[in-house]
């Protein structure tokens, strides 16, 4: 039996479910078909400002800020042992007058609340099961269920991750690499508050992050790790008592949140790098890890995928009422996506390459980088203004509410009523 849609979601990540409601909410039928992830792997994610405007913009932010943890302030710490030695450089959200750069929320919290939110949402079936088998034309699409049924639509969104079968089905060549790294991650708690800050080492392996998480009843103080480190030691740390590898982070962080202790399962995820020569096929359109996929430095892997997931809403909204799939729209996505992937995914690795490598040009440069932000005001407000909300490329979901004209715009605005 075949069964129809308009518009085919493949994959029911954060990124598969936004981009489900977010269509859903333009007035398109759509199914979204992936196996639903909700075991702790003590992973989480920052979310900056543009990501939660587009929660906001969607009415979706009332639910998940139950979940979400402010991050006020982020710090950053080199912790390379180079020659340098530049100071930590503290960023404060207060700087660019956002109340937080952004908030911190388990990953399987946020797909959980996104698969109510599309449970309830008016136009979305969500299945829990995998596609394969997909047959590609110019003007259909068309996948077999894991019960053998097929599924028809006008478009397919690959929203499948990094070893995205939509993308391999569409044809769309993909650059690949590794990295001698792996992350770990974990959900802690501990002794002392994290007063909102983020902080971050850069250590010869890569960053090992701290991240405020929300308090509960049990454990009013919380964070979240992600650590970078070398195969061979996250295969040792992953083995370790939770007494022990509680110990070694806090040797690494050097202490700063007190007393700390493991709360739940551990992950590791080994590091690779993939990007695609196009994010569009025929019928076919690539969203987050399915398109882009980098080591989490910065944390910038959701917050690029949420742009990719708010601009296909604009560039299907603008020009494929009649048809999702109108090659005109899928155009008009991968012009509008590519500068800001390519930037973000060249910038990610050559961050990542200045902490591996050892050589001191490298470790000047990067010093030279940390000193300007601590001392030189106006370069580290564009810096965080870029980081959490990048001018100039973001689609309007992402843009806050426009506000009233004041002082002289006002005036002419008043003159012209
Ligand atoms: C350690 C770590 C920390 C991170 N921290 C941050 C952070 O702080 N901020 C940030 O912005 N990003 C962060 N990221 C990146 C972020 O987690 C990812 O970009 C994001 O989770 C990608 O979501 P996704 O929905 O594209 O993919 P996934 O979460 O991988 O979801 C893919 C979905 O596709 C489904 N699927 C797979 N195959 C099929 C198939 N054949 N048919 C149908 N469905 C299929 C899966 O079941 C799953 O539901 C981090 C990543 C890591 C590894």
């Amino acid at each position: 039996m075949t069964q129809g849609t308009e518009i085919l979601v493949a994959g029911a990540g954060a990124a598969g479910l936004t981009t489900g409601i977010a269509l859903a909410r333009a007035g398109f039928e759509v199914t979204i078909a992936g196996g639903l992830d909700l075991n702790r792997n003590g992973r989480t994610v920052a979310l900056f400002e543009a990501s939660i405007q587009l929660y906001r913009s969607l009415e979706l932010w009332d639910r998940l800020s139950d979940i979400a943890s402010p991050l006020e302030r982020i710090r950053l710490i080199d912790d390379t042992g180079s020659m340098f030695h530049p100071d930590p450089v503290l960023l404060r959200s207060s700087e660019i007058g956002l109340p937080a750069f952004g908030y911190n929320i388990e990953n399987a919290a946020l797909v959980g609340a996104l698969a109510d939110i599309a449970r309830d949402t008016p136009g979305i079936r969500l299945l829990d099961t995998l596609l394969d088998d997909y047959i590609l034309s110019s003007t259909r699409v068309s996948a077999r269920l894991s019960n053998g049924e097929r599924i028809e639509a006008a478009l397919l969104v690959g929203a499948d991750g990094r070893n995205s079968r939509a993308r391999a089905a569409a044809g769309i060549r993909v650059t690949e690499w590794k990295y001698p790294q792996t992350a770990l991650t974990a959900l802690l708690w501990h002794e002392r508050p994290h007063r909102a800050t983020s902080t971050e080492f850069h250590t010869r392996t890569g960053p090992c992050t701290l991240v405020p998480l929300r308090g509960t009843a049990e454990h009013p103080n919380r964070s979240s790790l992600v650590w970078l480190m070398s195969h061979e030691d996250a295969a040792r740390r992953r083995q370790l008592p939770d007494a022990e590898l509680a110990a070694e982070i806090g040797k690494q962080v050097r202490g700063i949140h007190g007393a700390m202790g493991l709360e739940g399962p551990r992950g590791a995820f080994p590091m690779s790098g993939l990007r695609c020569n196009s994010l569009v096929g025929p019928r076919v359109a690539l969203v987050a890890d399915a398109g882009h996929y980098f080591p989490p430095i910065g944390a910038q892997g959701l917050n690029l995928g949420l742009r990719d997931v708010a601009q296909l809403a604009a560039s299907v909204g603008k020009f494929g009422r009649a048809d999702p799939g109108a090659p005109r729209a899928l155009a008009d996505y991968d012009a509008a996506r590519r500068p800001d992937v390519s930037t973000r995914v060249m910038g990610v690795a050559t961050l990542n390459q200045s902490l591996l490598l050892h050589e001191t040009p490298v470790d000047f440069a990067r010093a030279a980088g940390l000193a300007a932000m601590a001392h030189v005001g106006p370069l580290r407000r564009a810096l965080m203004r870029e980081g959490v909300t990048p001018k100039g490329r973001l689609p309007p979901l992402m843009q806050p509410p426009r506000t009233e004209p004041k002082g002289l715009a006002r005036i002419f605005a008043d003159r012209r009523a």
